[in-house]
């Protein structure tokens, strides 16, 4: 029997990490792809995987990702586009730069992994993209261009999860609430404080594996802290 093979980006920390283990387990070869190569190259290790240094914001570097995991396993059946980062400046500190920052990461990180996948996943007539997004892309957050590349995700993901249909190819979005990574580790302890319960990114790992064994498209998985996880149809 064929191994499946999935690609994480940012699958170096948190919940890509924690996917990257589960899907391990469970019997898939996995790619992990993270700008950190130190902690990237140990999650591989670990999982006996892959590691690809990638920083998603680089068109060219996520061609090379895909093209690398083909290399050295001949296949690619999972894509998670998962790789992300805290908004780099608000309103009030508003910078040029800190929102091109942000965006080039959290949204096009996201589309340009989606573009290196497609021709593979087109010739084979078969594929899943997962996309990370968050609950700040159903919902306001003080995390304003953060939460606005979130929401442009799932646009992303409805339509590509229409268009694709076609093609045999899977795309969904995993919605996480605030899950204990070191994503958060700037803000945690007031969360903490006031009682909030953090999902822990094995949460988040189990609702991708649901996706993956699901056939159905166009979900968006919300992981929320104290809800179970719940596929919520896009309208
Ligand atoms: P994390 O910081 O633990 O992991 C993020 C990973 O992405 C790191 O390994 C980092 O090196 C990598 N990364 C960052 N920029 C990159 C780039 N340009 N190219 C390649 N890799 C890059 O955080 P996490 O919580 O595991 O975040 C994973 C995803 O989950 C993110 O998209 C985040 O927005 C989303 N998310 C997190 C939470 C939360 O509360 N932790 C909630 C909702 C959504």
């Amino acid at each position: 029997m064929t191994t499946p093979v999935a690609l994480i980006t940012g699958g170096g920390s948190g919940i890509g990490a924690a996917t990257a283990r589960r899907l391990s387990r469970g019997g898939m070869r996995v790619v992990v792809a993270d700008l950190d190569a130190r902690s990237g190259a140990a999650v591989a290790a670990e999982t006996g995987g892959l590691f690809v240094r990638l920083d998603v914001a680089d068109p060219g570097g996520n061609h090379a990702a895909v093209a690398e995991t083909i290399s050295a396993y001949g296949r690619l059946d999972v894509a998670m586009f998962n790789a992300g980062i805290p908004g780099r400046c608000g309103l009030h500190d508003f910078t040029v730069e800190g929102y091109g920052e942000t965006m080039r990461t959290d949204l096009d990180g996201v589309v340009y992994g989606i573009h290196a996948c497609l021709p593979r996943f087109r010739a084979q007539g078969s594929g899943s993209i997962i996309v990370t997004s968050s609950l700040a892309g159903l919902t306001a957050s003080p995390d304003i261009f953060y939460a606005t590349a979130k929401h442009a995700l799932i646009g992303l993901v409805r339509s590509a999860a229409m268009l694709l249909a076609g093609d045999g190819i899977r795309v969904n979005a995993v919605c996480p609430g605030l899950v204990d990574t070191p994503i958060i580790a700037s803000f945690r302890a007031p969360l903490v404080e006031a009682g909030l319960r953090l999902a822990d990114p094995e949460e988040v790992a189990a609702a991708v594996e649901t996706i993956l064994a699901d056939d159905r498209t166009g979900l968006a998985w919300v992981v929320q802290a104290d809800q179970p996880p719940t596929p919520a149809e896009f309208p």
